[in-house]
């Protein structure tokens, strides 16, 4: 009764006086993991163990933009701080070594306005 917890609790037979101790509920049994902690939350290439290789182009390319070539930041990605320096350092040795192409558009002419619309020709054509 000397915790905040038990005294409140303490009425409440279903729910055992330990407030904050490993048996939340009495009905289960002592030895069982508590089935209210959050699962730790990691990123895709921490929970599936993916190293990153400067040679693997396929994924490394996953993260950068196709318009600008540059690295998507972590709240897009959803990659922890150790994995994104990580991504960084390799996405730039990958283009040092010729893996990836080095294209970076200035992000200023990100937003101009488009010429025309590929989709939409004004004549049918055979470009495909
Ligand atoms: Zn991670």
């Amino acid at each position: 009764m000397n915790r905040t917890g038990a005294v409140l609790l303490s009425w409440m037979p279903s729910i055992s006086k330990n407030f904050a101790g490993k048996r939340l509920c009495a009905t289960l049994p002592s030895g069982s993991p508590n089935p209210y902690q959050k699962e730790k939350v990691k990123c895709i290439l921490c929970s599936h163990n993916v190293e990153l290789d400067y040679k693997n182009s396929r994924l490394l390319q996953q993260f950068v933009s196709s318009f600008s070539g540059r690295v998507y930041d972590r709240h897009i990605t959803g990659l922890c701080s150790h994995q994104h320096e990580k991504l960084v350092k390799t996405i730039a040795l990958s283009r040092r070594a010729g893996y990836m192409p080095i294209f970076v558009k200035d992000p200023k002419y990100l937003r101009d306005a488009k010429l025309f619309d590929p989709m939409k020709p004004i004549r049918s054509h055979s470009f495909a």
